[in-house]
């Protein structure tokens, strides 16, 4: 838990922009629109509280968590990594690698990042948002908050749309508001698009079992695979069930634990399994 993560510009102006699009929504638009006493208004209100909520704990988590730093004196398995080669999905996987800038050990997929000083394991990017890397222990929770963000982002505009489209515009006294209302549509718009896209990429990265980092070496692998008449395959595609489920233990199962959790449920789904086998077995 490292609460300096806060003391961030980025970070204090990501806190800004949630109070702010939650004060429009809630206390402009929807007020505006049906009216925070009308049961339409509470209901649409209660809603958004609660998806801004999710959002604001997502953040919090993917500040708050560790990445998941390569200890320093890790020192790999040396008989495991002289695992014959046809085991391994790609030969490169098993090779040793070492960090310059540690002065350490490797581990593969793990990449050293440069803002944090640190080996971080399966290292997505790091996000200037968060003030952290993305990594194994937090990528969870960093794509739960881009699906909230989404949602919310799209749910804002929705009732930005909705207030704008039952107003009369037609007496020239209300320009100021007519711009309030542009901008504020153009804003959630913009929020709705640049989330959505976000979460399209991880999705497609979660199903194809990639980080954005191996996703830019495996553009540049498969350009010089092609060059010299080969085809690239990423060593770590098992297939999109098996690469969704390595993620989530058991995907029907772990649905609603995945989406409102956004910590590493790995022991929670662990015992899970258990009461079910359990359950099935008695
Ligand atoms: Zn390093
Ligand atoms: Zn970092």
């Amino acid at each position: 838990m490292e609460w300096k993560r806060f003391l961030s510009i980025p970070v204090f102006s990501v806190f800004l922009l949630m109070g702010f699009v939650y004060f429009i929504t809630v206390f402009i638009f929807i007020e505006d629109w049906v009216g925070l006493q009308s049961s339409a208004g509470i209901l649409n209100a209660m809603i958004f509280t609660f998806m801004a909520s999710l959002c604001l704990f997502s953040f919090v988590v993917c500040v708050l968590t560790e990445p998941g730093y390569v200890p320093s004196p890790y020192v790999p398995d040396v008989e495991g990594a002289a695992v014959p080669l046809h085991q391994e999905p790609h030969s490169n996987s098993s090779q040793l690698r070492q960090c310059d800038k540690c002065c350490t050990y490797k581990p593969p997929r793990a990449h050293h990042c440069r803002i944090c000083r640190r080996c971080v394991l399966r290292m997505d990017h790091h996000c200037l948002w968060i003030n952290n890397c993305v990594g194994y222990w937090n990528y969870k929770a960093f794509v739960i908050l881009v699906l909230y963000a989404t949602i919310a982002s799209i749910y804002s505009s929705v009732m930005i749309i909705s207030c704008a489209l039952q107003k009369n515009w037609n007496f020239s006294g209300r320009v100021p508001m007519k711009i309030f209302f542009a901008i504020s549509g153009a804003m959630m718009l913009g929020l709705s698009i640049t989330f959505g896209t976000l979460l399209g990429f991880h999705i497609y990265l979660i199903s194809c079992n990639m980080t954005t980092i191996e996703n830019y070496e495996g553009i540049r692998a498969a350009w010089l695979a092609r060059k010299s008449g080969h085809s690239y395959r990423h060593p770590f595609n098992l297939s999109v069930y098996k690469n969704i489920t390595s993620v989530s233990l058991s995907l029907s199962l772990s649905l609603c634990i995945y989406l409102f959790l956004p910590f590493q449920s790995h022991k929670l789904l662990s015992n899970v399994l258990l009461i079910r086998y359990w359950v099935q077995t008695y």
